[in-house]
């Protein structure tokens, strides 16, 4: 596996696979990889011939109080897991190779509406920040495909709509979330739980199942989101929101059952976001 860290050489690898006829998948990452991100590369390689991952940090999707700062960063591990994982390039920018002109002087994105709600209300400016790196990834890498994990389900939906909106001649694949043998969604923010947070962190996957079930069997969605809010205030955790929404994440009316559970909670300095998609029955 080639690890790239300029445009110019990226390009230079991209060129040649392009001319010997060759698909490219593509799947970006802040890095610190775990399993889930190492499906996301497997996941690519079945629809394309090569598959290109980036590891980038991104000081745009982060707020001026968040952990831009104590992020992990683990470049030689996850060289070494990309390369056993089969992933035949790496894109490993400094920031002055995404961001020529700053952070400050550079094209903004706003993406209307859908980054508003949810994480966004509670994270402002963070999907646009996304949508802005990741357009800036989707024209340096020009990837025929690129595969985003469900376990960012808001995010998933901002890049679809942008990716549209745009016209990016990129697939969007979406990929199921990977989780610990106890339900935790793995994360490199995991790492962050001190102690009993660890155990306790299980309550969110916990309360994304209560969510489901009750929505299920016909409850008003009101009455769930309250009281899967005060089982997790009563487990310790901050909660920023726990809803169930439409798959589009607009608002069910009342009656409707919803298709996806969303909760977003902090225990102590660590943000923890999970989902649970679901087919009424
Ligand atoms: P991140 O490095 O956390 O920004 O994530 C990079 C990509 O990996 C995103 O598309 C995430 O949705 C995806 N991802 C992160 N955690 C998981 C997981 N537990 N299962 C599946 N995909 C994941």
């Amino acid at each position: 596996m080639q690890t790239h860290h300029t445009l110019a050489s990226l390009r230079a690898q991209l060129r040649q696979w392009r001319r010997d006829g060759a698909s490219i998948g593509f799947v970006p990452t802040m890095g610190n990889l775990h399993a889930g991100h190492y499906a996301l590369v497997e996941l690519a390689r079945r629809h394309a011939d090569k598959v290109v991952a980036s590891i980038f940090v991104n000081p745009t999707q982060f707020g001026p109080n968040e952990d831009y700062a104590r992020y992990p960063r683990t470049p030689e591990s996850d060289i070494n897991g990309l390369a056993e994982n089969r992933c035949d390039a790496l894109f490993l920018p400094p920031v002055e190779q995404m961001y020529p002109y700053g952070t400050i002087g550079c094209v903004q994105m706003h993406v209307p509406g859908i980054t508003d709600i949810l994480c966004g209300a509670h994270r402002p400016g963070h999907f646009n920040g996304v949508a802005q790196v990741v357009a800036r990834l989707f024209n340096m890498v020009q990837p025929d495909l690129a595969v985003f994990g469900r376990k960012d389900y808001q995010q998933l939906q901002v890049i679809r709509y942008m990716a549209r909106e745009m016209s990016f001649p990129v697939e969007i694949i979406p990929a199921p979330t990977l989780r610990e043998a106890d339900g935790l969604a793995m994360s490199s923010r995991n790492q962050y739980l001190q102690g009993d947070e660890r155990q306790t962190a299980t309550r969110i996957h916990q309360t994304l199942v209560f969510m489901r079930d009750a929505a299920r069997q016909g409850l008003p969605l009101p009455g769930i989101e309250d009281q899967a809010r005060e089982r997790l205030e009563a487990a310790g955790f901050s909660v920023d929101y726990a809803e169930i929404r439409r798959a589009d994440l607009s608002r069910p009316r009342s009656g409707e059952a919803g298709q996806v559970a969303l909760i977003a909670a902090r225990l102590g300095r660590t943000r923890l976001i999970d989902n649970l998609e679901f087919e009424n029955v």
